[in-house]
């Protein structure tokens, strides 16, 4: 079966382990410990073929920086993760987006990532436009999506997408 390694990462807060959580055992997790750092499999059926999914869920902090190339260099796909209610978790993208490049070794668009911005069920408390996200993905030629592990909105949508990414490379 084919393996397809996923990693998360983003921001603290941002909703990494609840869509983590969310997708591979259905379940809503409103407290969860930041320092984890944790693999989850899920068998998914892409074009009919049966496949292996394996997310990884980052911390916020690791003991010792170099455990980050280790993360980074085993991944085929990446979510790269803000929330919608938060500014600075936004900010941070091109961050982790050069973080990936720099450290796969690769040029922009050679590796699948797809930006997400999380927590889309909390629109009263928005303070990143949808229009900002799409266009900060483009300028960086990624896939952009909006979900929320809450509601479930686009949750499935986005690690299909990147796996589907992931199966072409
Ligand atoms: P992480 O540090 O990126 O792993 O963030 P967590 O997954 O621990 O989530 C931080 C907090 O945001 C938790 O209380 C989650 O329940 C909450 N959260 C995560 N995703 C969503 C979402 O889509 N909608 C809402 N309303 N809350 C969310
Ligand atoms: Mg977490």
């Amino acid at each position: 079966m084919e393996e397809h390694k996923i990693v998360m990462v983003g921001n603290g807060g941002v909703g990494k382990s609840a869509m983590t959580v969310r997708f591979v055992q259905d379940v809503f997790v409103t407290e969860y410990d930041p320092t984890i750092e944790d693999y989850y499999h899920k068998v998914i059926t892409i074009d009919e073929k049966e496949c292996g999914v394996e997310v990884l869920d980052t911390p916020s902090h690791l003991e010792f920086s170099s455990m980050w190339d280790c993360i980074y260099r085993s991944g085929d796909g990446f979510l790269i993760v803000y929330s919608i209610t938060d500014r600075s978790s936004f900010e941070q993208v091109t961050n982790y987006y050069d973080k990936i490049i720099l450290r796969k070794d690769v040029n922009d668009g050679e590796v699948p990532i797809i930006i997400v911005g999380n927590k889309c069920d909390l629109e009263i408390e928005r303070e990143v436009s949808y229009q900002e996200g799409h266009d900060l993905a483009q300028r960086i030629l990624c896939k952009f999506i909006e979900t929320s592990a809450l509601t479930k909105q686009n949750l499935e949508e986005v690690f299909y997408a990147i796996a589907r990414e992931t199966k072409n490379l």
